[in-house]
């Protein structure tokens, strides 16, 4: 990439904008895992859409690769540049504007470099909620929950972040501006654009800005944690609270016992709510539109019937909302509480609910043959059949010699989820890990009409090249 050209993308965000100094760009370069580094000669930080506008145009006609980055949480790598590449950064974090909220028609029209604890913030200044929650909320952007299609802890109740936006603005590769920012809820008019650009994780265009839903805040809430014997019975508990309280379940989490031992030793302040131990815990959280006291009868319910059927072994219901904060902090900070016993090989994976327990036991008995000690922390959003399928070094093994075996046992888990009808990325997308899985795994005429449709949107090939998909007619970058 020639001095010319990025001193031509830097007249257009002003020298300030446009990071050149190694040491400032590192921190782009690498994504919180670590497992992924790429390389970069410059990060571009638009302080308007014309600016973004500019920017792709000037990439789309001297063929410059770029990666639009948001908060950088994101795990697949989608925002990190490809190693051995020179590609360009784009980063929003200065488009951060709520530009209206409209409390009546119960929408947010939010920059794409918005952070998401800043958009429940302002949700709630106006007594208003948007229900997208993850462990990253203080740092993620909606450009990146959008481009990723984040899921998180309340899908079970609102739907994934897909089901949370009405409209988009999006610039194209050839620097065009789309302005989709409707706000209807019924719109079948033609093909949905909006929903092409939700979860594609930069590689049709950059989103500037969208609308996003809210909804009423919930008036009482109640969380109780309860111990059982298996998946199984994880699965009847399951079915009685959604038969019990219907929209009301907004998160049952499925928790194994390694993960509350590791949760409660290595996480200062958690502690087993429960006064014997279990194999398996369930978080179950209620949010009721009509008192505390509604959702504190319906759960009371569910755990009293449950208990007399057999399902589960002992329940503790909150008592007040830092006992509810503590429980939900048990199961936020399992993938943390990791970090300490060594690495880990990931998967985060969904297969039909009914299919959960089975999937269990398929998995850990395949994996358990390849690595007799591996140490299973299988846990996440039961409700949405989605499990984060994690394994912890065997004990004694250096993580060197444990991560040399990540390519094999992220074979023998996607094949059994694939045989199950599961889906190998539930809501961390593809970015470059999964990509080439991808390929391998979807029909040859599912591959051909993404390549067709990056195409039509990205004739020049700009838009994080190498990532989800790769550029038709160029080579894979590695
Ligand atoms: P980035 O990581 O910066 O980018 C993600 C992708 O979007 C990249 O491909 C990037 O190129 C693209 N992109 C970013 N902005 C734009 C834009 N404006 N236009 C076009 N493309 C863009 N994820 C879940 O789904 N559920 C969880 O529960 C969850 N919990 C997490 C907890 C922790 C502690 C951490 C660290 C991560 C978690 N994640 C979770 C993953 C991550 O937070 C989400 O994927 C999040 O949506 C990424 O947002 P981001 O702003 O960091 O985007």
């Amino acid at each position: 990439m020639t001095k010319v050209v990025l001193d031509r993308f830097a007249a257009i965000v002003g020298d300030a904008h446009a990071v050149r100094d190694p040491d400032d760009i590192a921190p782009y370069l690498i994504e919180p895992r670590g497992l992924y580094h790429g390389n970069s000669p410059m990060v571009l930080k638009p302080g308007s859409v014309d600016e973004v506008s500019k920017i792709l145009a000037t990439a789309t006609e001297t063929g410059t690769p770029l990666v639009p980055q948001a908060g950088n949480t994101g795990h697949t790598g989608g925002q990190v540049p490809l190693e051995g590449e020179s590609q360009v950064i784009v980063s929003l974090s200065r488009l951060n504007r709520i530009r209206n909220v409209d409390p009546t028609g119960n929408t947010m029209t939010v920059e794409a470099g918005c952070i998401l604890e800043d958009i429940h913030k302002a949700a709630n200044e106006v007594e208003r909620l948007f229900p997208l929650s993850l462990g990253s909320q203080g740092t993620c952007q909606i450009g990146g929950n959008l481009s990723t299609n984040a899921g998180g802890i309340a899908v079970l109740a609102y739907g994934n972040t897909r089901q949370l936006c009405l409209g988009l603005e999006v610039v194209l590769p050839t620097g065009e501006i789309w302005n989709g920012l409707r706000s209807l809820k019924k719109d079948n008019t033609g093909y949905d654009l909006r929903d092409l650009f939700i979860g594609a994780e930069g590689t049709l265009g950059i989103i500037t800005a969208a609308v996003i839903k809210l909804l009423p805040i919930p008036v009482g809430h109640q969380v109780a944690i309860a111990g059982l014997d298996s998946p199984d019975q994880a699965l009847a508990l399951l079915n009685k609270a959604e038969r019990k309280c219907g929209h009301a379940l907004t998160g049952f989490e499925l928790m194994p016992r390694i993960g509350m031992e590791f949760t409660t030793t290595h996480i200062p302040g958690n502690r087993d709510p429960l006064q014997e131990n279990y194999d398996w815990y369930v978080l179950i959280d209620i949010s009721s539109s009509q008192s505390e006291e509604a959702a504190d009868i319906m759960m009371q319910g569910i755990m009293e019937e449950a208990f007399s059927d057999g399902i589960i072994k002992d329940a503790v219901i909150a008592q007040s909302e830092s006992q509810r904060a503590a429980f939900w902090n048990l199961r936020e900070m399992m993938p943390d509480s990791q970090k300490p016993e060594g690495s880990s090989i990931k998967h985060d994976v969904s297969v039909p609910i009914a299919a959960i327990p089975d999937f269990m036991t398929r998995a850990d008995r395949a994996v358990r043959a390849a690595m007799p000690d591996a140490r299973i922390v299988a846990f996440g959003h039961m409700g949405d059949g989605n499990i984060h399928y994690n394994i912890t070094q065997p004990k004694g093994v250096t993580p060197a010699a444990f991560l040399a075996r990540r390519h094999e046992i992220n074979e023998i888990v996607y094949e059994i989820v694939l045989e199950m009808g599961g889906s190998i990325s539930a809501e961390h997308g593809i970015g470059q890990m999964k990509r080439d899985k991808l390929a391998a795994i979807r029909q040859p005429i599912e591959i051909e009409l993404m390549q067709r449709i990056k195409a039509a949107f990205d004739p020049a090939g700009i838009m994080n090249p190498g990532k989800v998909i790769n550029t038709p007619g160029k080579p894979l970058p590695h």
